[in-house]
């Protein structure tokens, strides 16, 4: 038996993106940009997807910009911010993805900007009073703080910090590919700048995904020129096949949330039930055992009952999941939340995370396989 527990890596496609996308491969091969027919249906294939999903997060068809995923989207809105809105100074936590750490720590080294960090508890919680006093002392800064973190789960009040941002008219861009299609985003009621999106985080494609940006309030500049594509905010050809399975998953994931986030936070209690009754002293990181993002469960197992082969092991035994550790380059390099969390190095941690493909039946397997690790 082999199974997948590391869905906020990346989600199996359903089948249903699949048949879409193979049709529009099929089907839709003409350049979005050309005038003729072919080419027009192209064009109205990628508007349609365009349409359909700014409608679900309430917003403007005109403020969806299609992008390469998470990665690009993040970097769109930092670049805009430090190259066309003159930020200088960003206020960020330490525990937020490399996508926006790594491109902020380069606008440091090219002297553009200076970073301040919010400060966060041992759960890796944000405290708001120190993004106040952050903002008391650089007011008009961007504030780039994600909705879910994908390592421990913890879900950020949005709202509250928006609230924060705009009282010292400061910038707001939140990171939130680890939740749009895992809840309803209203962007009507959260009055946010940008937000970012990657596809493969919910069953569609990997390569796809897409910034918002709030016309109202902000204007930048493309981070890719030439062509004039996404009305000259994003140069390339259209990755036509994929912003139309990103579409498709999108409106899946909208129709079926409640039921799907009900299901999987099920197998998540099943799971802690069954952990819990099997490790004693185990714990949980961050907020992913009580009221973070649904998907996650960040384990921290008590004190020399795996060694640091666990997740190497679990993968032998046919369990695929993470430890919160990036594997760069072939080498495990620590993860830089469980670094901020000040883990034990006897302890080890794993990353389980679940989609609607799970069943108990895998939770049951996962279980047996850890107590088999534990007494060889
Ligand atoms: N932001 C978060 C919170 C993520 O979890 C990820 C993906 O791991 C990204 C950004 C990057 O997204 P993408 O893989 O689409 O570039």
């Amino acid at each position: 038996m082999k199974i997948y527990l590391d869905n906020t890596a990346s989600t199996p496609l359903l089948n249903e993106v699949i048949d879409c996308m193979n049709d529009t491969m099929l089907n839709l091969f003409a350049n979005p940009s050309s005038i003729h027919f072919h080419g027009r249906n192209s064009k109205v294939a990628i508007e349609t997807a365009r349409k359909s999903i700014a409608k679900y997060l309430n917003c403007t068809p005109s403020e969806i910009f299609f992008t390469s995923g998470g990665t690009e989207a993040n970097n769109m809105a930092l670049y805009g911010c430090v190259y066309d809105l003159g930020v200088k100074h960003v206020i960020t936590s330490p525990i937020e993805h490399h996508a926006v750490l790594e491109t902020l720590e380069n606008f440091v080294h090219r002297g553009l900007i200076e970073i301040h960090f919010v400060k966060i508890n041992e759960k890796g919680q944000i405290d708001y009073d120190s993004l106040e006093n952050l903002l008391k002392t650089y007011p008009a800064s961007l504030v780039s703080l994600m909705h879910a973190n994908n390592e421990i789960s913890n879900l950020l009040s949005i709202n509250k910090v928006s609230r924060i941002c705009r009282k010292y008219d400061a910038i707001f861009h939140s990171d939130t590919v680890q939740t749009i299609c895992h809840y309803k985003i209203d962007l009507q009621k959260t009055d946010v700048d940008f937000v970012s999106c990657s596809a493969h985080k919910f069953h569609g494609p990997k390569g796809i995904g897409f910034i918002y940006i709030n016309k109202n309030r902000v204007k930048i500049s493309p981070l890719l020129f030439g062509g004039g594509q996404e009305r000259g905010m994003r140069g390339g050809t259209e990755n036509i096949y994929g912003v139309v399975g990103m579409a498709k998953a999108f409106e899946i994931a909208h129709q079926n949330m409640d039921l799907d986030m009900r299901k999987i936070l099920s197998l998540k209690s099943y799971m802690i039930e069954n952990l819990n009754k099997t490790f004693v002293g185990i714990e949980y990181l961050g907020d992913s055992a009580t009221d973070g993002l649904y998907t996650v469960l960040s384990v921290l197992f008590p004190e020399n009952v795996f060694d640091d082969m666990l997740l190497m092991r679990l993968d032998i035994e046919g369990v695929s999941a993470s430890s919160g550790s990036a594997c760069t380059s072939g080498a495990l390099k620590g993860s830089h939340v469980m670094k901020h969390l000040k883990i034990p190095e006897n302890r080890q941690t794993v990353r389980f995370s679940f989609s609607k493909f799970n069943t108990i039946e895998e939770i049951d397997f996962c279980i047996e396989v850890l107590k088999k690790i534990k007494n060889s």
